[in-house]
């Protein structure tokens, strides 16, 4: 039987199985490798930062929810897939060294959060891009007793050479992987200490590597300036971070910011166990470049899908579930299943809620990629979707099938 290994198992690695195994039933044995036993729906990572979510309520059991769904499910660590040989090579659990053929393979392990680019980072770094740092930064913000916030993004490591198979205007120059959590946790903090009754004790200073949130229209900007004009929030622009320190962060160009606690989402890079693999599978800083099939440019037998694939500009969920259906309708067509495959537009969409002030801000934009979309939409009801997508992806176990219904980015 033709086999499948998803490498992976959050939005694009889910959506690649689960997508494939309903298309392609017993026709092809899908496996998925991914390095921990549990999931989770790390859109809700910020809510645990601020109290208002435990992470049980957001963990899915890989060993229980992929067999349910007839998918084989492995452990493991990849270091490295050899891609002329069609070999991944991966740590299990056990500190096994496992090497597994497949005939065809979905890489969907995303980016690396760099924290070793950033010196100080063990001492004073915190974030909310995995559940225990989320749980750090709950357990700090509990104590905080006031001062000065920073919160902002790394630089992002993106590649240029060799570009992806795409419309050269779907994959713009990115300072920033990912600044939407920046910008909800701008929010959620204001409404976490205002519910305190310490917004008094609190300045928050927002900075980004580039131009703030350069992936919504300048419309859009122009009313995020404003609104943190009237909050109080300070916005500091081209500040590439490259130090913590206990009251201060410094950037590349030795420029300061004073800082009692610092909320970093990490400097994004190729994951290094694409680094690790046949160096023509990735670009020059370790993403894997395809075509709008998501059929990796050297490998006719290689996806790639999500935070992985460098055509994902920026790295988000709503594109890893788009890049994860395409691969595979894709791949069910070539195994004999014929099915629509959608085309590949990006566009950002996504809420960023706030829970202590019961609402969301909706956006969906496309201006980046030369559309005409540009919608940013403050309201109580995108809160309440927010909510109902995290149980929706919760009793699904993380099957996006409905996405297009159930789903507030
Ligand atoms: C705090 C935060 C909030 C976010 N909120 C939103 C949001 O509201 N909306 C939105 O659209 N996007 C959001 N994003 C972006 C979104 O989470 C990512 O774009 C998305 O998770 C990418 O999915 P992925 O499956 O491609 O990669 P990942 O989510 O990075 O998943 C990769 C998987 O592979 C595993 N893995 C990694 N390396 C290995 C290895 N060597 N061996 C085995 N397994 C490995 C990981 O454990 C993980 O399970 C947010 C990001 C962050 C950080």
């Amino acid at each position: 039987m033709t086999k499948v290994l998803v490498l992976g198992a959050r939005f694009g690695g889910l959506t690649s199985a689960y997508t494939l195994k309903r298309l392609v039933g017993n026709k092809a044995e899908i496996k998925v490798i991914n390095n921990s036993r549990f999931t989770y729906f790390r859109p809700a990572f910020p809510h645990v930062a601020v109290g208002v979510k435990d992470v049980d309520e957001i963990t899915i059991d890989l060993t229980k929810a992929l067999p349910e769904k007839g998918i084989i499910f492995q452990q493991g660590e990849v270091e490295k897939i050899d891609a002329k040989s069609g070999l991944v090579y991966y740590k299990k659990p056990d500190g096994n060294k496992v090497e597994e053929d497949y005939d065809y393979l979905i890489i969907a392990i995303g980016a690396h959060l760099a924290t070793e680019l950033i010196k100080g980072w063990e001492m004073y770094g915190y974030s909310v891009c995995e559940a225990e740092y989320a749980l750090k930064l709950r357990e700090k913000l509990a104590n905080f007793q006031g001062g000065i916030i920073a919160i902002g993004s790394g630089p992002f490591y993106q590649g240029k050479s060799p570009r992806p198979k795409v419309p050269e205007h779907y994959v713009p120059v990115a300072d920033a992987a990912c600044e939407g959590p920046v910008f909800e946790l701008s929010l959620m903090l204001h409404g976490y200490f205002k519910k305190k009754g310490m917004l008094n004790k609190v300045k928050m200073v927002i900075f980004s590597p580039g131009e703030y949130l350069s992936d919504l229209s300048p419309m859009s900007r122009k009313i995020v300036r404003e609104m943190y004009k009237q909050l109080g929030i300070e916005l500091i622009d081209n500040f590439r971070i490259k130090e913590i320190r206990e009251k201060e962060i410094i950037d590349e160009n030795g420029k300061k910011i004073e800082s009692d606690l610092t909320i970093l989402i990490p400097p994004y890079t190729g994951n290094p166990a694409l680094k690790n693999s046949t160096p023509d599978l990735i670009d020059d800083a370790g993403f894997v470049p395809t075509d709008t099939n998501m059929v990796s440019l050297k490998y006719e037998n290689i996806y790639a899908v999500g935070d992985a694939n460098s055509i994902t500009i920026p790295k988000l969920g709503y594109l890893a579930v788009k890049t994860g259906t395409i691969a595979a309708q894709h791949l069910a067509n070539r195994l004999g299943v014929q099915t629509k495959i959608d085309q590949y537009y990006p566009t950002i969409v996504c809420v960023a809620d706030n829970p202590f002030e019961g609402f969301g801000v909706a956006v969906k934009d496309d201006t980046w990629y030369k559309g005409s979309i540009s919608i940013a939409d403050p309201s109580p009801l995108n809160h309440l979707k927010k909510e109902l997508f995290t149980k929706y992806f919760m009793w699904t176990k993380g099957d996006m099938a409905l996405e297009k219904y159930l789903a507030s980015w």
